[in-house]
């Protein structure tokens, strides 16, 4: 019997870092140090660094970087923010915890992320407060576009970059380095991921990383004296902080791995009810390789019947989502709801081997 190509294998990207991984528990363990300690503080200079911004301030996972940042930027109760509808809740339900409106934009049909005509179209109604850009399965959304309207318009950006560490632009700047402030996972299936939960948010503004700083320890100004209404406990662990340590130096190699693989998708399946995302450069890291079909269930079923594993990220727009009942039933994106109804996910992680790639690649043409 064949063994499956998966969508993911955890255990195969963790093994060979096995013995870094124990001897950096165990210094931790040794340290006394377990919240907030030298691992987080070592751990925020570097990935600050390796973004290519100024400042990074860690949290409990992502999604509560991207609420924590949204309210550093000023977002809250009577506050308007744009976001997009095919990116599994997660801006959306940040705008809710802060008691914000979203107003949901549509999407570019090749690259799924935020189209900036669209974004336009709201802001010169005015009233648009700030903007989530997602960086939708690691790739970088129209960054020159976007800051040429907010200067025009005057909104915040916030990037959610939870899929897009180390995409860059031609110039070599980062995700995360566009905006005022940006939010990233640790969730260990992510391109950087720990072997838990975690987060972080990056800026180059003082001001919000000082707010954020407070914000994640219960919105305390000082000791026991609580400033900031959305304010609780969200901090990084240092044995996890000491994990993404090990882990941050062999980052690029793996995003090149992943670009690799998805390079090889994007030039070797030939099939004419297959529409697979063009090649790309450094703007792509490649979390998650993503086509299109008219015939998704009849591919996946295909697909498992030649051994690979596929997945769809994300079949229903936020605005359908059963919590909201029909308060946005008025609501149609078209854009997003073609790609809704006809993504699917191939497998691309960095130790899928060249035999596997093949199989996924046969598979598919033989379709
Ligand atoms: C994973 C993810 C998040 C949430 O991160 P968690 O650490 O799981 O809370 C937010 N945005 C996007 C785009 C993600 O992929």
């Amino acid at each position: 019997m064949t063994i499956p190509v998966p969508v993911n294998a955890l255990d195969r990207h963790i093994s060979p870092l096995a013995e870094k991984l124990s001897e950096a528990a165990a210094a931790v363990i040794r340290s006394g140090h377990y919240v907030l300690g030298p691992n987080v503080k070592a751990f925020e200079k570097e990935f600050a660094e390796w973004c290519g911004v100024a400042d990074c301030i860690t949290v409990a996972n992502g999604t509560e970087a991207l609420e924590l940042g949204l309210r550093s930027l000023g977002i809250d109760r009577g506050k308007t923010v744009a976001v997009v509808a095919n990116a599994a809740m997660y801006g959306t339900t940040a705008v809710l915890a802060c008691e914000a409106t979203p107003v949901f934009i549509d999407v570019d049909p090749v690259t799924f992320t935020i189209d900036p005509r669209a974004i336009e179209a709201v802001a010169s109604k005015g009233g648009l407060d700030a903007v989530i850009v997602t960086h939708l399965y690691g790739k970088l959304a129209d960054m020159e576009a976007i800051m040429a309207l907010s200067a025009k318009y005057g909104f915040a950006v916030f990037e959610d970059c939870a899929q897009a560490h180390g995409a860059r632009d031609a110039s070599g700047r980062k995700a995360g380095s566009f905006g005022n402030a940006a939010s990233f996972s640790f969730y260990p299936t992510k391109n950087l991921g720990a072997l838990g939960d975690g987060g972080a948010v990056v800026t180059n503004d003082p001001l919000t990383a000082n707010t954020l700083r407070k914000l994640r320890q219960y919105g305390w100004a000082a000791k026991y004296r609580n400033e900031l209404r959305g304010g609780r406990n969200s901090r990084l662990d240092e044995i996890q902080a000491a994990f993404l340590r090990v882990m941050l130096p062999l980052l690029d190699g793996w995003n090149t791995r992943r670009r690799e693989i998805a390079n090889r998708y994007s030039r070797e399946i030939h099939n004419e009810r297959v529409c697979v995302p063009p090649t790309s450069g450094t703007d792509f890291v490649a979390h998650l390789y993503v086509i299109r079909t008219e015939h998704r269930s009849d591919l996946q079923e295909h697909l498992s019947k030649a051994s690979v594993s596929s997945e769809v990220h994300y079949p229903l727009p936020d605005y359908r989502q059963p919590l909201f009942g029909d308060r946005f039933a008025s609501i149609s994106l078209p854009i997003t709801e073609a790609c809704c109804a006809s993504v699917m996910t191939l497998p691309c992680f960095p130790e899928l081997s060249d035999d596997e790639v093949s199989r996924v690649i046969e598979a598919c043409n033989q379709w």
